[in-house]
Protein backbone atom coordinates (compact mmCIF):
# COMPACT_ATOMS: atom_id res chain seq x y z
CA UNK A 1 0.00 0.00 0.00
CA UNK A 2 1.01 3.86 -0.71
CA UNK A 3 1.87 5.49 2.47
CA UNK A 4 0.30 8.44 2.68
CA UNK A 5 1.95 10.44 5.53
CA UNK A 6 3.97 13.68 4.99
CA UNK A 7 6.64 13.02 2.98
CA UNK A 8 5.31 12.39 0.20
CA UNK A 9 3.44 15.66 -1.02
CA UNK A 10 4.36 15.82 -4.84
CA UNK A 11 3.60 11.75 -5.26
CA UNK A 12 0.16 12.05 -3.25
CA UNK A 13 -0.69 15.21 -5.37
CA UNK A 14 0.05 13.49 -8.69
CA UNK A 15 -1.96 10.14 -7.58
CA UNK A 16 -4.67 12.80 -6.67
CA UNK A 17 -4.68 14.36 -9.59
CA UNK A 18 -5.12 11.13 -11.57
CA UNK A 19 -8.14 9.67 -9.90
CA UNK A 20 -9.73 12.97 -10.60
CA UNK A 21 -8.95 12.03 -14.33
CA UNK A 22 -10.12 8.47 -14.08
CA UNK A 23 -13.27 10.04 -11.86
CA UNK A 24 -14.03 12.39 -15.19
CA UNK A 25 -13.08 9.54 -17.90
CA UNK A 26 -16.22 7.20 -15.68
CA UNK A 27 -18.98 10.31 -15.48
CA UNK A 28 -18.77 11.64 -19.13
CA UNK A 29 -19.11 7.88 -19.73
CA UNK A 30 -21.65 7.44 -17.48
CA UNK A 31 -23.44 9.92 -18.73
CA UNK A 32 -24.28 8.25 -22.05
CA UNK A 33 -23.80 4.28 -21.10
CA UNK A 34 -27.73 3.98 -20.33
CA UNK A 35 -28.39 5.17 -24.20
CA UNK A 36 -25.40 2.76 -25.33
CA UNK A 37 -26.64 -0.05 -23.72
CA UNK A 38 -23.24 -0.62 -21.81
CA UNK A 39 -25.07 -1.24 -18.65
CA UNK A 40 -26.94 -4.24 -17.87
CA UNK A 41 -28.39 -6.05 -14.50
CA UNK A 42 -27.59 -9.23 -13.18
CA UNK A 43 -29.43 -11.23 -10.84
CA UNK A 44 -28.50 -13.45 -7.67
CA UNK A 45 -30.99 -16.15 -6.43
CA UNK A 46 -32.22 -16.04 -3.21
CA UNK A 47 -32.63 -19.45 -1.46
CA UNK A 48 -35.45 -21.22 0.36
CA UNK A 49 -32.51 -23.14 2.35
CA UNK A 50 -35.51 -26.08 3.30
CA UNK A 51 -35.84 -26.84 0.15
CA UNK A 52 -33.11 -25.41 -2.08
CA UNK A 53 -35.74 -23.34 -4.44
CA UNK A 54 -35.06 -19.81 -5.49
CA UNK A 55 -38.08 -18.05 -4.02
CA UNK A 56 -36.57 -14.25 -5.63
CA UNK A 57 -33.80 -12.35 -6.95
CA UNK A 58 -31.74 -9.40 -6.11
CA UNK A 59 -30.63 -6.86 -9.31
CA UNK A 60 -27.58 -6.03 -9.30
CA UNK A 61 -26.36 -3.67 -12.06
CA UNK A 62 -23.19 -3.94 -13.99
CA UNK A 63 -21.54 -1.95 -16.69
CA UNK A 64 -19.59 -2.82 -19.60
CA UNK A 65 -17.36 -0.53 -20.30
CA UNK A 66 -15.82 0.08 -23.46
CA UNK A 67 -12.41 0.28 -22.38
CA UNK A 68 -12.63 -0.59 -18.96
CA UNK A 69 -14.26 -3.97 -19.14
CA UNK A 70 -16.78 -5.42 -16.63
CA UNK A 71 -17.67 -2.95 -13.58
CA UNK A 72 -18.96 -3.30 -10.38
CA UNK A 73 -21.20 -1.71 -8.79
CA UNK A 74 -18.95 -0.27 -6.12
CA UNK A 75 -16.89 1.46 -8.84
CA UNK A 76 -19.41 3.61 -10.35
CA UNK A 77 -22.93 3.87 -8.34
CA UNK A 78 -21.19 6.40 -6.09
CA UNK A 79 -20.37 8.44 -8.79
CA UNK A 80 -23.76 8.21 -9.95
CA UNK A 81 -25.35 8.89 -7.02
CA UNK A 82 -23.01 12.20 -6.91
CA UNK A 83 -23.64 13.42 -9.98
CA UNK A 84 -27.51 12.86 -9.97
CA UNK A 85 -27.45 10.41 -12.66
CA UNK A 86 -28.69 7.47 -10.63
CA UNK A 87 -32.06 8.80 -10.74
CA UNK A 88 -32.45 8.09 -14.76
CA UNK A 89 -30.57 5.15 -14.31
CA UNK A 90 -32.41 3.75 -11.19
CA UNK A 91 -35.83 3.89 -12.88
CA UNK A 92 -34.36 2.12 -15.80
CA UNK A 93 -33.32 -0.42 -13.33
CA UNK A 94 -36.48 -0.50 -11.86
CA UNK A 95 -38.02 -0.71 -15.60
CA UNK A 96 -35.55 -3.64 -16.87
CA UNK A 97 -36.31 -6.23 -13.78
CA UNK A 98 -39.89 -5.29 -13.57
CA UNK A 99 -40.28 -6.83 -16.92
CA UNK A 100 -37.31 -9.43 -16.70
CA UNK A 101 -39.59 -10.76 -14.33
CA UNK A 102 -42.81 -10.68 -16.47
CA UNK A 103 -41.16 -12.32 -19.10
CA UNK A 104 -39.64 -15.18 -16.63
CA UNK A 105 -43.49 -15.29 -15.63
CA UNK A 106 -44.44 -15.46 -19.26
CA UNK A 107 -42.76 -18.73 -19.48
CA UNK A 108 -44.20 -20.37 -16.96
CA UNK A 109 -41.18 -19.84 -14.85
CA UNK A 110 -42.07 -20.15 -10.76
CA UNK A 111 -40.61 -16.41 -9.80
CA UNK A 112 -42.66 -14.40 -7.84
CA UNK A 113 -39.82 -12.13 -6.51
CA UNK A 114 -37.58 -9.65 -7.84
CA UNK A 115 -35.72 -7.06 -5.23
CA UNK A 116 -34.48 -3.98 -6.64
CA UNK A 117 -32.20 -1.58 -4.89
CA UNK A 118 -33.01 2.61 -4.12
CA UNK A 119 -30.45 4.77 -3.58
CA UNK A 120 -30.50 7.64 -1.13
CA UNK A 121 -31.00 10.39 -4.01
CA UNK A 122 -33.76 7.93 -5.49
CA UNK A 123 -35.80 8.20 -2.28
CA UNK A 124 -35.59 12.18 -2.17
CA UNK A 125 -37.01 12.26 -5.75
CA UNK A 126 -40.98 13.02 -5.25
CA UNK A 127 -41.96 11.45 -8.77
CA UNK A 128 -40.31 7.89 -7.34
CA UNK A 129 -43.69 6.43 -6.50
CA UNK A 130 -45.08 7.52 -9.82
CA UNK A 131 -41.82 5.73 -11.25
CA UNK A 132 -42.30 2.79 -9.20
CA UNK A 133 -45.78 2.37 -9.79
CA UNK A 134 -45.33 2.63 -13.77
CA UNK A 135 -42.66 0.02 -13.89
CA UNK A 136 -45.37 -2.03 -12.33
CA UNK A 137 -47.78 -1.45 -14.93
CA UNK A 138 -45.93 -1.34 -17.58
CA UNK A 139 -44.55 -4.50 -17.13
CA UNK A 140 -48.14 -6.19 -15.98
CA UNK A 141 -46.68 -7.87 -13.15
CA UNK A 142 -48.12 -7.49 -9.51
CA UNK A 143 -46.95 -4.88 -7.28
CA UNK A 144 -46.19 -7.50 -4.31
CA UNK A 145 -43.59 -8.72 -7.37
CA UNK A 146 -41.35 -6.17 -6.49
CA UNK A 147 -39.25 -5.54 -3.58
CA UNK A 148 -37.81 -1.96 -2.98
CA UNK A 149 -34.59 -2.20 -1.00
CA UNK A 150 -33.47 0.85 0.89
CA UNK A 151 -30.30 0.60 3.60
CA UNK A 152 -30.35 1.47 7.03
CA UNK A 153 -28.55 4.17 6.89
CA UNK A 154 -30.59 6.04 3.89
CA UNK A 155 -33.40 5.63 5.99
CA UNK A 156 -31.67 6.99 8.99
CA UNK A 157 -30.79 9.64 7.07
CA UNK A 158 -34.10 11.62 6.79
CA UNK A 159 -36.24 8.88 8.89
CA UNK A 160 -39.64 10.95 9.04
CA UNK A 161 -39.59 11.50 4.78
CA UNK A 162 -38.30 8.06 4.32
CA UNK A 163 -40.68 6.40 6.10
CA UNK A 164 -43.84 8.20 4.91
CA UNK A 165 -42.39 7.25 0.89
CA UNK A 166 -42.15 3.79 2.29
CA UNK A 167 -45.79 3.55 3.51
CA UNK A 168 -46.97 4.56 0.09
CA UNK A 169 -45.30 2.24 -1.38
CA UNK A 170 -46.63 -0.07 0.63
CA UNK A 171 -50.29 0.85 -0.17
CA UNK A 172 -49.44 0.49 -3.29
CA UNK A 173 -48.70 -3.16 -2.49
CA UNK A 174 -44.95 -2.72 -3.28
CA UNK A 175 -42.88 -4.39 -0.32
CA UNK A 176 -40.01 -2.91 1.50
CA UNK A 177 -36.82 -4.87 2.57
CA UNK A 178 -33.89 -2.89 5.08
CA UNK A 179 -30.56 -3.91 3.55
CA UNK A 180 -27.41 -3.92 5.21
CA UNK A 181 -28.79 -3.99 8.36
CA UNK A 182 -26.93 -4.51 11.85
CA UNK A 183 -24.30 -1.66 10.52
CA UNK A 184 -25.53 1.20 11.66
CA UNK A 185 -27.74 0.01 14.90
CA UNK A 186 -31.00 1.10 14.56
CA UNK A 187 -32.93 2.32 17.40
CA UNK A 188 -35.76 -0.07 18.36
CA UNK A 189 -38.14 2.62 18.53
CA UNK A 190 -37.55 3.70 14.90
CA UNK A 191 -37.20 0.17 13.58
CA UNK A 192 -40.76 -0.70 14.56
CA UNK A 193 -42.27 2.53 12.93
CA UNK A 194 -40.73 1.03 9.91
CA UNK A 195 -43.27 -0.13 7.29
CA UNK A 196 -40.76 -3.27 6.28
CA UNK A 197 -41.15 -7.06 5.15
CA UNK A 198 -37.56 -8.39 5.28
CA UNK A 199 -34.36 -7.37 7.04
CA UNK A 200 -31.42 -8.17 4.83
CA UNK A 201 -28.20 -8.83 7.33
CA UNK A 202 -25.31 -7.56 5.97
CA UNK A 203 -22.76 -9.53 5.05
CA UNK A 204 -19.86 -7.99 6.76
CA UNK A 205 -21.19 -9.94 9.41
CA UNK A 206 -20.80 -13.09 7.98
CA UNK A 207 -16.90 -13.54 7.39
CA UNK A 208 -15.76 -14.32 10.83
CA UNK A 209 -19.45 -16.67 11.44
CA UNK A 210 -18.82 -18.52 13.43
CA UNK A 211 -15.51 -18.14 15.22
CA UNK A 212 -16.05 -14.01 15.75
CA UNK A 213 -18.08 -14.22 19.07
CA UNK A 214 -19.12 -10.66 18.55
CA UNK A 215 -20.06 -11.23 14.94
CA UNK A 216 -22.75 -14.17 16.38
CA UNK A 217 -24.77 -12.06 19.04
CA UNK A 218 -25.12 -9.65 16.35
CA UNK A 219 -26.70 -12.17 13.85
CA UNK A 220 -28.36 -13.60 16.42
CA UNK A 221 -29.59 -10.68 17.51
CA UNK A 222 -30.84 -9.30 14.32
CA UNK A 223 -32.73 -12.67 13.74
CA UNK A 224 -34.77 -12.05 16.65
CA UNK A 225 -35.20 -8.20 16.42
CA UNK A 226 -36.52 -9.30 12.53
CA UNK A 227 -39.31 -11.97 14.82
CA UNK A 228 -40.07 -9.49 16.86
CA UNK A 229 -41.30 -6.79 14.59
CA UNK A 230 -42.67 -9.82 12.00
CA UNK A 231 -40.84 -9.33 9.65
CA UNK A 232 -38.24 -11.71 7.32
CA UNK A 233 -34.70 -11.88 7.53
CA UNK A 234 -32.69 -12.63 4.70
CA UNK A 235 -28.91 -13.86 5.55
CA UNK A 236 -26.88 -11.70 3.15
CA UNK A 237 -23.46 -13.20 1.74
CA UNK A 238 -23.55 -16.61 3.31
CA UNK A 239 -20.26 -18.02 1.38
CA UNK A 240 -19.83 -21.73 3.24
CA UNK A 241 -21.94 -24.65 4.81
CA UNK A 242 -21.00 -23.67 8.21
CA UNK A 243 -22.16 -19.80 8.12
CA UNK A 244 -25.31 -21.60 6.12
CA UNK A 245 -25.59 -23.60 9.77
CA UNK A 246 -25.57 -21.07 11.40
CA UNK A 247 -28.13 -18.82 10.68
CA UNK A 248 -30.57 -22.09 9.34
CA UNK A 249 -29.66 -23.11 12.96
CA UNK A 250 -31.07 -19.79 14.16
CA UNK A 251 -34.59 -19.80 12.26
CA UNK A 252 -32.87 -17.99 9.39
CA UNK A 253 -33.98 -20.01 6.40
CA UNK A 254 -33.42 -17.21 3.38
CA UNK A 255 -30.06 -16.89 2.04
CA UNK A 256 -28.58 -15.22 -0.56
CA UNK A 257 -24.94 -15.50 -1.20
CA UNK A 258 -22.07 -17.34 -3.06
CA UNK A 259 -22.84 -20.44 -1.37
CA UNK A 260 -25.46 -20.94 -3.76
CA UNK A 261 -25.09 -18.66 -6.54
CA UNK A 262 -22.67 -15.70 -8.00
CA UNK A 263 -24.92 -12.83 -9.38
CA UNK A 264 -25.95 -14.41 -13.07
CA UNK A 265 -27.21 -12.94 -16.35
CA UNK A 266 -30.67 -12.96 -17.24
CA UNK A 267 -29.99 -16.11 -19.59
CA UNK A 268 -28.34 -18.12 -17.24
CA UNK A 269 -31.14 -17.10 -14.31
CA UNK A 270 -33.81 -18.58 -16.69
CA UNK A 271 -31.84 -22.11 -17.27
CA UNK A 272 -31.39 -22.03 -13.43
CA UNK A 273 -35.19 -22.08 -12.56
CA UNK A 274 -35.69 -24.28 -15.45
CA UNK A 275 -33.35 -26.92 -13.59
CA UNK A 276 -34.06 -26.30 -10.16
CA UNK A 277 -38.37 -25.50 -10.40
CA UNK A 278 -39.32 -29.00 -11.09
CA UNK A 279 -37.13 -31.19 -8.55
P1 LIG B 1 -25.95 -4.72 -1.91
O1 LIG B 1 -27.27 -4.12 -2.22
O2 LIG B 1 -25.64 -5.01 -0.50
O3 LIG B 1 -25.90 -6.04 -2.81
C1 LIG B 1 -25.33 -7.25 -2.42
C2 LIG B 1 -23.88 -7.32 -2.83
O4 LIG B 1 -23.29 -8.42 -2.14
C3 LIG B 1 -23.67 -7.58 -4.32
O5 LIG B 1 -22.51 -6.89 -4.74
C4 LIG B 1 -23.44 -9.09 -4.33
O6 LIG B 1 -22.72 -9.54 -5.46
C5 LIG B 1 -22.65 -9.26 -3.06
N1 LIG B 1 -22.70 -10.61 -2.54
C6 LIG B 1 -23.74 -11.47 -2.52
N2 LIG B 1 -23.41 -12.63 -1.94
C7 LIG B 1 -22.12 -12.53 -1.56
C8 LIG B 1 -21.21 -13.43 -0.90
O7 LIG B 1 -21.51 -14.56 -0.53
N3 LIG B 1 -19.94 -12.94 -0.68
C9 LIG B 1 -19.56 -11.69 -1.07
N4 LIG B 1 -18.31 -11.32 -0.82
N5 LIG B 1 -20.40 -10.83 -1.69
C10 LIG B 1 -21.66 -11.24 -1.94
P2 LIG B 1 -22.45 -5.99 -6.05
O8 LIG B 1 -23.30 -6.59 -7.14
O9 LIG B 1 -21.02 -5.72 -6.36
O10 LIG B 1 -23.16 -4.65 -5.61
C11 LIG B 1 -22.58 -3.80 -4.66
C12 LIG B 1 -23.53 -2.72 -4.21
O11 LIG B 1 -23.83 -1.82 -5.29
C13 LIG B 1 -24.88 -3.25 -3.78
O12 LIG B 1 -24.77 -3.78 -2.48
C14 LIG B 1 -25.72 -1.99 -3.87
O13 LIG B 1 -25.51 -1.17 -2.74
C15 LIG B 1 -25.12 -1.29 -5.07
N6 LIG B 1 -25.98 -1.56 -6.25
C16 LIG B 1 -25.97 -2.59 -7.12
N7 LIG B 1 -26.92 -2.44 -8.08
C17 LIG B 1 -27.56 -1.28 -7.79
C18 LIG B 1 -28.64 -0.55 -8.40
O14 LIG B 1 -29.27 -0.96 -9.40
N8 LIG B 1 -29.00 0.64 -7.81
C19 LIG B 1 -28.36 1.11 -6.69
N9 LIG B 1 -28.79 2.28 -6.19
N10 LIG B 1 -27.36 0.46 -6.10
C20 LIG B 1 -26.96 -0.72 -6.64
CA1 LIG C 1 -29.30 -4.68 -1.87
CA1 LIG D 1 -26.83 -5.66 1.30
CA1 LIG E 1 -24.21 -2.12 0.29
Amino acid sequence: AKARGGGCYAFCSQELREEAQQKKVLVSGLYRALDKGELVVYYQPQVDAATGNIVGVEALLRWVHPELGFLLPDSFIPLAEQTGLIIPIGEWVLQTACSQLAAWKKKGLRIHRVAVNLSPAQLRDPQLTDKVHKAVEKAGIFPDNLELEVTESAVFQNPDEVIALLQELKKLGMRVALDDFGVGYSSLIRLKMLPVDRIKVDRRFFREIPSNRRDVAIVENIIQLARSINAAVIAEGVENGQQLEFVVDRGCYEIQGYYYYHPLPPEEIEALLLRTQDR
